[in-house]
């Protein structure tokens, strides 16, 4: 068996430890003699994982007990219609343009009220994120709209927007359990969990209780009703319930490395030895503003499309994996996630400027 480094965006790379466990467990579940992939999700066994599961959660991120947490299906993307359905009591929402995930959930809202652009950042291809310090939200808004992190043009928030008042929704997807967050800052986070947490398909709502109510939009279909979900504690029907397992498993994984400030500090290593690589290559340039650089994707160019051709190839042949820019940008992007090791960035690195010796 030999693994690559894996730069995807995702689904990503998971942590080693997390897979051999559930291998491990794969044909007999803690002496149940059947898989997780096997059982009720009313089973006790089951009962304990998801609680587990939710219990590792709050203590990571020290969720208050006036939040709920969902564990729901159709990952990221079904919440960008859920959010509006939920909280658009005056049907105007603001949302903030920083990439191609904030303009898919932007285009959903539309499709139930009123969606305004706040600000935008595709005047310059998404490189930096706007100031949203006074950003014309009015008090008629039922929500301010970001994501967090912009998993495709490697931009993350460093500080909040100033919704003056309103509340704060955030897609987090790409950089949920990567460093800590103060829950209470928001009225509605979500992660879709192939990038840090677990398999696709998962998606994760931390949802103040006071905005799970049966006040939805009229059509709301009764799956993507938060208060039907909250009811049933993520077990209205039948959950994505190995998905939920490794989740867990991934969140103890957490645990034992540090919580959240431990991710904090490795994903900012990691991140320093690529970025001050880039700062320092002839070659290779990154696409970002130097303060709102994210810690898990770091998209960089050569300038040359068939030079970025040639390193993506090469890169591959040589273990590392899944380079290639999203197509909406082009030439490369790595992805660092949590369970990425330090040691796959700097070998990454040594390749790199290996390649600009060769190639510069
Ligand atoms: C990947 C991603 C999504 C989409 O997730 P799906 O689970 O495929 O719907 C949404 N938002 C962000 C920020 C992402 O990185």
């Amino acid at each position: 068996m030999s693994r690559v480094y894996n730069f995807s965006a995702g689904p990503a790379v998971l942590p080693e430890e997390v897979l051999k466990e559930a291998a491990d467990e794969m044909l007999d579940y803690k002496g149940c003699g059947m898989s997780v992939m096997e059982m009720s999700h009313r089973s006790k066994v089951y009962d304990e994982i998801i609680k587990e599961a939710e219990q590792d959660l709050r203590d990571l991120l020290s969720i208050p007990d006036n939040y709920k947490v969902l564990f729901l299906q159709g990952g990221a993307s079904q919440q960008f219609a859920a959010v509006p359905m939920n909280l658009m009591k005056n049907k105007k929402a603001g949302y903030i343009l920083t990439g191609q995930w904030a303009k898919k959930a932007f285009a959903e809202a539309k499709l139930y009220g009123e969606a305004v652009e706040l600000a935008s950042s595709a005047d310059k291809t998404f490189s930096y994120i706007p100031d949203c310090s006074d950003l014309p939200i009015t008090d008629d808004m039922d929500y301010v709209y970001i994501c967090e992190n912009n998993t495709i043009y490697g931009t993350k928030y460093k500080t909040l927007p100033n919704t003056k008042g309103r509340l704060l929704v955030s897609d987090v997807s790409s950089c949920f359990l990567s460093e800590p967050m103060d829950v209470t800052k928001y009225g509605v986070v979500y992660g879709g969990v192939q990038k840090n947490v677990g398999p696709a398909g998962v998606v994760i709502d931390i949802i103040r209780e006071d905005l799970i109510t049966d006040e939805v939009l009229p059509g709301t279909p009764t799956m993507l009703k938060w208060k039907t979900q909250s009811d049933n504690d993520s077990l209205y029907n039948t959950p994505p319930c190995y998905g939920i397992y490794i989740c867990g498993k991934v969140f103890k994984w957490i645990r034992k490395n540090g919580g959240l400030a431990g991710m904090k500090q490795r994903n900012e290593e990691k991140a320093k030895v690529l970025y001050d690589f880039l700062d320092s290559s002839k070659l290779f340039k990154g696409t970002v503003v130097k303060e709102d650089r994210s810690l898990m994707n770091v998209p960089f160019v050569t300038g040359n499309e068939e030079l970025d051709k040639k390193f993506v190839a090469s890169a591959t042949e040589k273990g590392f994996v899944n380079l290639k820019g999203h197509r909406t940008v082009g030439g490369m992007r790595a992805s660092i996630y949590n369970a990425m090791p330090k040691e796959g960035v700097e070998k990454l690195v040594e390749f790199m400027s290996d390649f600009e010796k060769q190639n510069g």
